[in-house]
């Protein structure tokens, strides 16, 4: 039996999140225990693109597919996991860093290691992370990838605004043609380069614009 690698955060309280004033610490409380009730039951509070998550269309295209209406398919099958890192902070991922790495078979699911999961609970995840070039995005989608995962928190720079244009074009892009996304993936490290078997399903959350995974892998 191959071993199925854990590429998902811990969800926790004091995680990091992502710090544009719109997400929501992830909380936790007892409702009972079992010295006071014979069982333990937990509530908690997470936002829909807490740690280790895949965003649905809806998150920016009005109408679009909620996280409940993507098929299973979409976010479980046969990837190709491409590693780039370490990659600088800053560093713009161009169609030539990954175009060599891509064979001509159908790449449904294309997963980008860049190294960046090394920086989570430190400053530097929320910084200069690594981006995705438009013309780079442009031939993900031509090459026919349905779902992009990436070992940092967007594929987007920060911004801070309300222009429709400057704000997360790439999600945008992406999301108009049919690429989901999963983000802040971890421990890619384990699974080299090529052919993998990965997983990213969401919880089954009606018309949620986002949702925690518990994604893995394995070598195929
Ligand atoms: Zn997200």
């Amino acid at each position: 039996m191959k071993k199925i690698v854990d590429l998902s955060f811990h969800i926790e309280v004091g995680m990091p999140f992502f710090p544009s004033g719109k997400h929501t610490p992830f909380e936790v409380s007892k409702t009972c225990t079992i010295e006071t009730a014979g069982r333990e039951i937990r509530k908690f509070t997470i936002g829909s693109h807490c740690g280790t998550h895949i965003d649905a269309f809806c998150h920016f295209i009005p109408g679009g597919l909620s996280i409940d209406e993507l098929p299973l398919n979409r976010v479980a099958g046969e990837a190709l996991l491409v590693n780039l890192a370490p990659l600088q902070p800053q560093t713009v991922i161009e169609i030539d860093d990954i175009a060599g790495k891509m064979t001509d078979e159908k790449i449904e699911k294309l997963i980008i290691r860049t190294g960046w999961s090394k920086f989570w609970k430190t400053e530097q995840y929320f910084k200069d992370w690594p981006l995705l070039s438009n013309k780079c995005a442009k031939f993900i989608i031509e090459k026919g990838v349905k779902l992009l995962g990436l070992d940092f928190p967007s594929p987007d720079p920060a911004y801070k605004g309300k222009e429709n244009e400057k704000d997360s074009p790439i999600h945008k892009l992406l999301f108009k043609n049919d690429v989901i996304l999963v983000e802040y993936l971890n421990n890619l490290a384990e699974l080299g380069e090529g052919k993998i078997f990965f997983s990213a399903i969401p919880l089954k959350l009606k018309d949620f614009d986002g949702s925690p995974v518990r994604a893995a892998g394995w070598r195929i």
